[in-house]
């Protein structure tokens, strides 16, 4: 049992073709998030990437200070950013079918705070919002 894809990803990665449309869309979050805007659908809906998961090593010593209560380098703080505006942006959140008058407004507002983290402080109060909200990044 083989299952037809509905999409192809450039070999350079740079824009994606939809089969049910034949639109190809060279827009990044596009690409990203394997969306057609013609169809106005995903094709696939990705999860977040978790730290766990991430091969490059660059995160993880990252998330091990900061779970071992160490305060963050500026580098450290932008490479926790990085990962959590992967994390919320998710279009799985938006999917999600739980997702209701209040929890629609707190993903809003964890989406725009997180590009203004900037501070341990900030982290810190960004992560805890996020527990509390149900979201679960670490
Ligand atoms: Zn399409």
């Amino acid at each position: 049992m083989s299952e037809v894809r509905t999409y192809t990803i450039a070999q350079d990665g740079q824009s994606i073709a939809c089969h049910r449309c034949g639109l190809t869309s060279h827009n990044a979050n596009d690409v990203r998030q394997r969306y057609c805007a013609k169809c106005g659908t995903f094709h696939v809906i990705r999860g977040p990437g978790y730290w766990q998961d991430e091969v490059s090593g660059v995160l993880r010593p990252v998330v091990e200070d900061l779970l071992n209560g160490k305060v963050l380098s500026a580098d450290q703080i932008a490479i926790m950013r990085a990962y959590l505006q992967q994390w919320i942006g998710s279009p799985v959140w938006d999917r999600n079918p739980f997702l209701d008058a209040i929890s629609t407004p707190h993903l809003e507002d964890l989406r725009r705070r997180v590009d203004k983290i900037t501070t341990d402080d900030d982290l810190e109060e960004w992560l805890v919002d996020a527990d509390n909200y149900g979201f679960d990044p670490l």
